[in-house]
């Protein structure tokens, strides 16, 4: 098991040896290593047993560190960087040779990002060096908000978790690349499009759910529970299931068809950075509860981060 704890010198010395660890980001739990070292990128892609034309993202704490990996920064990346950094957003940019192509998985552009996390931000400062860190779950599974999810599921591969509590966002960052000057949103995140549009005006989004490797990430079944999750009226999954074996994931309100203990709600209050906030626990939190059989899932309005949520909720449903 790893050790968890809120040591930054312990987490930098074992990063200066090329060991990747579990730390905490306002988005979710990263499975950090050094960006530049292509022996801890490896061991990222292999504990997470991740494809390796997946990339990573690349964590660093400053414009100044990031310039040294970039080719440059355009000025609609500059404003965004500016709006929105330290936070929930990821940029794609020209990336230098320093930049192992496993990162990229090939491409020329890295993602990058400076995360909010005051700890994670302290620890990037100590660094010489940036982290790659996709999220702390095995490939496919559903994304660690909090240290325990990450020792529950790679505690027996990596020595240690740094301790930040639970994650404040709970869903990853909004990704934004440029096409020449076209900013484009490759997924929905922890960023409002409405945020972004506020800054820059109308972006344009990906379809999702491809498997293009051109798009890296956007593979249709993701952050899935093991449990069937679907999204499927409750009358019609009543038809299959016995009320007691179905869990529902509502965002405020439980319903009076079934029984109330297999009922977990994201907000009470309509909140939508409250419902992303607990959307992966309580995903995580249903599906081990050992009498249900399935899951049923209601869909947020569409809009804010109910978007982000609602493309978390059909990637887990796309099995
Ligand atoms: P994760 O950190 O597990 O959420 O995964 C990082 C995600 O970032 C990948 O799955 C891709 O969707 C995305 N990504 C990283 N680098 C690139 C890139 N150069 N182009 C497009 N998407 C990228
Ligand atoms: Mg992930």
């Amino acid at each position: 098991m790893a050790l968890i704890d809120k040591d930054i010198y312990k987490a930098k010395s074992l990063l200066e040896t090329g060991e990747v660890i579990g730390i905490p980001t306002e988005t979710v739990y990263g499975l950090a290593g050094n960006a530049f070292n292509v022996q801890a990128v490896t061991k990222i892609f292999q504990t997470k047993n991740r494809p390796t034309f997946d990339p990573l993202i690349v964590h660093s704490s400053s414009l100044t560190k990031i310039a040294q990996f970039v080719q440059a920064i355009p000025p609609l990346a500059q404003k965004l960087a500016t709006h929105f950094w330290p936070g929930p957003l990821t940029l794609l940019l020209q990336k230098k040779s320093n930049i192992p192509d496993l990162v990229t998985s090939g491409l020329e552009t890295v993602a990058v990002r400076i995360p909010s996390h005051p700890l994670i931000l302290d620890l990037l400062e100590l660094l010489e060096f940036p982290l790659a860190a996709p999220s702390a779950n095995p490939f496919g599974y559903i994304s660690p908000t909090q240290a325990e999810h990450v020792q529950a599921q790679l505690g027996d591969k990596i020595p240690y978790i740094l301790d930040g509590g639970p994650s404040h966002v709970g869903i990853e960052s909004t990704i934004i690349g440029f096409e020449d000057i076209t900013p484009i949103v490759y997924r929905l995140g922890g960023l409002s499009i409405e945020a972004i549009e506020s800054v820059i005006g109308p972006v344009t989004l990906m379809p999702h759910s491809s498997s293009n490797p051109q798009a890296p990430g956007m593979l249709k079944s993701h952050y899935a529970p093991r449990k069937p999750l679907v999204l499927d009226s409750v009358d019609q999954v009543l038809k299959q299931y016995a009320p007691e074996k179905i869990g529902y994931m509502g965002f405020s309100d439980f319903r009076k068809d079934l029984p109330e203990k297999n009922q977990l709600v994201l907000s009470h209050t309509r909140n939508y950075a409250e419902a992303a906030q607990k959307l992966f626990a309580v995903m995580r939190t249903l599906d081990t509860y050992p009498h249900l059989e399935v899951i049923v899932a209601e869909l947020l309005p569409e809009e804010d981060l109910g978007r982000a949520i609602n493309d978390r909720i059909r990637r887990a449903a796309a099995q």
